[in-house]
């Protein structure tokens, strides 16, 4: 295991935030994890598990512990006609996985290509894009309990999983359980999800397989999204908002335009970048942080932005649209 002491996080968020760690450890396998959890020093200070920093806004230097896990490598551990299964170590790169998937003829996560971040994480967050989710493909979930250091296995449905949350990331759960392998099912004879974001248009007249479907999803997100490695941010910032029926009716009273997507017979589902374009917030800055002009959901650093200064903006931008939409936005970003 590799512990360091007064440690940058510069490497370790997207958004270009150069704080620093009391302590930063990261594990190489489950050995080291468990002895990690064994350590009474460990469980006296403040500790958080992080992967990529890619959905993190640190408001400052961490007086504790940054644990990373470093467990990499995917194994086929099962294979039917029809479906394969991979168990990917929790520190293996994201985009990485899914390129293996593609390249192997495996479909269900091409439509999640280029996101940020690890597979251990994927299974936290219940990543999803076009009308993909990784709680789509994920078979098993391999954790440990912080509090008694023992090994669970989680199946799909034990993860809870819904739109962009899981049962890791429940209230009483969260930071409780460190992933250590997530296994993912996958399938051999792929359908094609076609209908979200312009994938269709992007493909255009050309073949449609797993590298093309890749690909498009691949340059949509480059057209739309400020690359992390040159401008500080974490993707979408808030969560969408889901509001009631009735409250909906009174809105579209007032913003006939405004968009909507029904979740169920009482509730509707807001997209957070309309409503913040429509407050008139896009371009706002604070300090050095600022609401991207290509994509009002996504809060760029730009340059010398402290996370104090993200976290005001973020604050601005919920009171704004609390006044005007009386709708409560939820950052989608782990504030540490
Ligand atoms: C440009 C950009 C675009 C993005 N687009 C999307 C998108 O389209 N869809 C989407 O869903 N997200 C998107 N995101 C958000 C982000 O990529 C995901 O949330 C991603 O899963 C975070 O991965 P990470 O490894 O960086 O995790 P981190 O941000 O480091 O951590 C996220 C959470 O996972 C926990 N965690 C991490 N590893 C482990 C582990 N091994 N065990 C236990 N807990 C762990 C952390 O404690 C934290 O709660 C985007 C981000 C950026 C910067």
């Amino acid at each position: 295991m590799q512990i360091k002491q007064n440690y940058s996080l510069l490497k370790h968020n997207t958004f270009g935030l150069d704080v620093k760690t009391k302590y930063f450890a990261e594990y190489a396998n489950e050995a080291d994890l468990q002895k990690l959890l064994r350590d009474e020093y460990f469980f006296s200070q403040p500790f958080w598990h992080i992967g990529q920093g890619s959905n993190l806004l640190f408001l400052g230097d961490f007086d504790g512990v940054i644990v990373h896990s470093a467990i990499q490598g995917i194994e086929k551990i099962k294979e039917t006609a029809g479906f394969v299964w991979l168990k990917a170590g929790a520190g293996t790169d994201w985009d990485s996985f899914v390129a293996h998937c593609v390249q192997n003829g495996w479909g269900g996560l091409e439509n999640l290509s280029l996101i940020p971040g690890e597979v251990g994480s994927s299974a936290v967050q219940n990543i999803g894009a076009y009308g993909a989710e990784a709680a789509g493909c994920i078979e098993e979930v391999h954790a440990y309990f912080l509090e008694t250091g023992e090994k669970k296995i989680f199946s799909n449905p034990e993860c809870e999983y819904a739109y962009r949350d899981s049962f890791f990331k429940k209230q009483e759960n969260r930071g409780k359980y460190y992933i250590t392998h997530v296994v993912y099912k996958l399938s051999k004879k792929p359908e094609y999800k076609l209908d979200y974001g312009n994938i269709r248009e992007q493909i255009g007249a050309g073949t449609v397989n797993l590298e093309t479907v890749r690909q498009a999803v691949i340059a949509i997100r480059k057209s739309k999204l400020p690359d992390p490695k040159k401008t500080g941010n974490a993707g979408s910032f808030f969560v969408n908002p889901c509001i009631g029926m009735e409250h909906y009716e009174s809105l579209k009273k007032r913003y006939p335009g405004m968009p909507h997507y029904p979740v169920n017979e009482k509730t509707v589902k807001i997209p957070a970048a309309w409503l913040i374009e429509h407050s008139g917030l896009k371009g706002k800055t604070a300090g050095g942080a600022s609401v991207y002009e290509k994509q009002p959901l996504v809060i760029i650093n730009q340059g010398n932005a402290s996370g104090r200064d993200i976290a005001d903006l973020a604050a601005e931008i919920c009171k704004t649209i609390k006044e005007k939409f009386f709708i409560d936005l939820q950052p989608e970003v782990n504030y540490i």
